[in-house]
């Protein structure tokens, strides 16, 4: 397989348009993917295509980004007991985890996209996860994905590589990940045109983008937004 490619797990929210940055910066040739699970709001895959639309028109793309691909994963929301997915009050369950957290999503999610990319060419998958923010998702971690690279490599009989490079990273450091790879014109597609907010609210346009302003993932943005503007250089 090509090294000079990879595969980008694309949600049309922060941390994915960042790890789509970072690809384009790193690899010739870039790919994206995205999944159809019946989510709350259909409002995420909505703005997924407004971003990469956007994301065309920045000099970091070229000629570098190749198609799109979304795959349906219905009986994720079948399976999933879950406010993402149902109309359920998004609070933390018994458990510590919050009640968003649709089980095993991410192992899905890298095994689709690992027979995608061994299709079409690619040994390395990209992706958003991190668990150094509050959700402790343990499909995020980072033992989890690489175990799960080494399942892939031996079950597909190829090397795949899973990077992760917001993995350690908090907000805060993601939003000068974005200045860093893309400048100001990176950092305001973010705010202009990715969803994080959980209740799927764009009516409100705050410094750091639209959402609720009151959610566990409009907090978390907010918050790292704040951060990141109270220290960077003028
Ligand atoms: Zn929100």
């Amino acid at each position: 397989m090509a090294d000079d490619s990879a595969l980008v797990l694309f949600s049309g929210g922060q941390d994915s348009t960042v790890c789509l940055a970072w690809a384009l910066q790193r690899y010739r040739r870039v790919e994206t993917i995205g999944f159809d699970y019946g989510q709350r709001h259909a409002i995420e895959l909505q703005q997924r295509h407004v971003v990469l639309a956007a994301f065309r028109t920045l000099d970091l793309a070229h000629d570098k980004l190749g198609p799109d691909t979304v795959l349906d994963l219905p009986a994720l929301s079948a399976i999933s007991d879950s406010s993402l997915t149902r109309d359920t009050e998004i609070a933390f369950a018994a458990s510590g985890l919050p009640t968003t957290f649709v089980p095993g999503r991410n192992l899905l999610f890298l095994t689709y996209a690992a027979a995608l990319a061994y299709r079409r060419g690619h040994s390395t998958l990209i992706g958003g996860m991190c668990e150094t923010d509050f959700s402790g998702y343990p499909d995020c971690r980072h033992a989890t994905i690489q175990s799960l690279a080494t399942s892939l490599s031996l079950g597909l009989d190829r090397q795949v590589l899973i990077e992760t490079p917001l993995m350690f990273v908090d907000k805060a450091g993601t939003w000068a990940m974005a200045d860093s790879l893309g400048g100001s014109a990176l950092v305001d597609l973010i705010i202009e045109h990715t969803h994080t907010c959980y209740l799927g609210d764009r009516s409100i346009r705050h410094d750091w983008g639209y959402g609720c302003g009151t959610c566990p993932a409009c907090e978390l943005r907010a918050k790292g937004w704040r951060q990141w503007t109270s220290t960077k250089p003028a």
